[in-house]
């Protein structure tokens, strides 16, 4: 059975990271989190994968699918999707899982670097962080659900407890001081730990989050494209709402 390769982003995924919206909501400042996957995704596939027929569309109601539709991409069995689609997913865990990123291993005692293709999503995303985290949604502002999520992600317990205190006397400071109180620990720090959980923290909160279920399964619903979704009534087309 040939079937396109598909992947589907839905913004209800993006609860936990956004704070202008949530649910059904949406509006053009959660969507930058599409803009971001788009941006990572889209040269993973063709770079790494060599796909070269790639349709982005609006989904219709929240999010975005992307069709593959080169021939070595219908061919795909259901495992190879699923081996697939398990490289590209770097997100993963329920809400009740502080940590989602979970991308290295020990080695000798010490934590391993980012694969280099992680590495190269990494970079496109650090600078992202910035201005759709730190500036627009302002992730680390309040404490619960905010900047406490962040020392959840921080392996290091002086480091917590230093921040922790700095910031309940301090609660308004803004996402970015907050952020770079981190970094001002990270470079004191020489052994490696609290680069990792930098990293893994940008990515955290950047990169694409997959509806991994869509993608693994030749037989799996999507509607196609250009065709109207049925409870919003847009049409699934290369044009987004906002
Ligand atoms: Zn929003």
């Amino acid at each position: 059975m040939l079937r396109e390769l598909v992947f589907d982003i839905d913004m209800t995924d993006y609860d936990e990271i956004r704070t202008c919206c949530s649910g059904k909501e949406i509006c053009g400042r959660c969507w930058a989190y599409i803009s971001a996957a788009v941006e990572v995704l889209d040269p993973a596939l063709r770079e790494e994968f060599g796909f070269k027929h790639l349709l982005w569309v609006y989904s219709g109601r929240r999010g975005i699918h992307c069709w593959v539709s080169d021939q070595a991409a219908l061919a795909l069995t259901d495992d190879e999707r699923r081996t697939l689609l398990s490289y590209l997913e770097v997100i993963k865990g329920g809400k009740e899982m502080a940590k989602k990123v979970n991308v290295r291993s020990t080695q000798l005692g010490k934590l391993s670097s980012l694969h280099p293709s992680l590495r190269e999503s990494y970079d496109r995303l650090s600078g992202r962080f910035v201005e759709i985290v730190l500036e627009d949604q302002k992730c680390f502002d309040k404490k619960e659900g905010g900047w406490e999520d962040l020392l959840k992600l921080i392996p290091r317990q002086e480091t917590v407890n230093a921040l922790r205190e700095k910031w309940e006397a301090d609660p308004d400071r803004p996402s970015k001081g907050k952020w770079g109180d981190f970094m001002k620990l990270r470079n004191a720090d020489k052994s490696g730990i609290l680069e990792a959980a930098a990293e893994d923290i940008i990515l955290q909160y950047t990169y694409p989050r997959l509806d991994a279920e869509v993608s693994k399964h030749r037989n799996h619903l999507l509607k196609a494209p250009f065709c109207i979704h049925p409870a919003t009534e847009n049409p699934r087309v290369k044009r987004w709402p906002l």
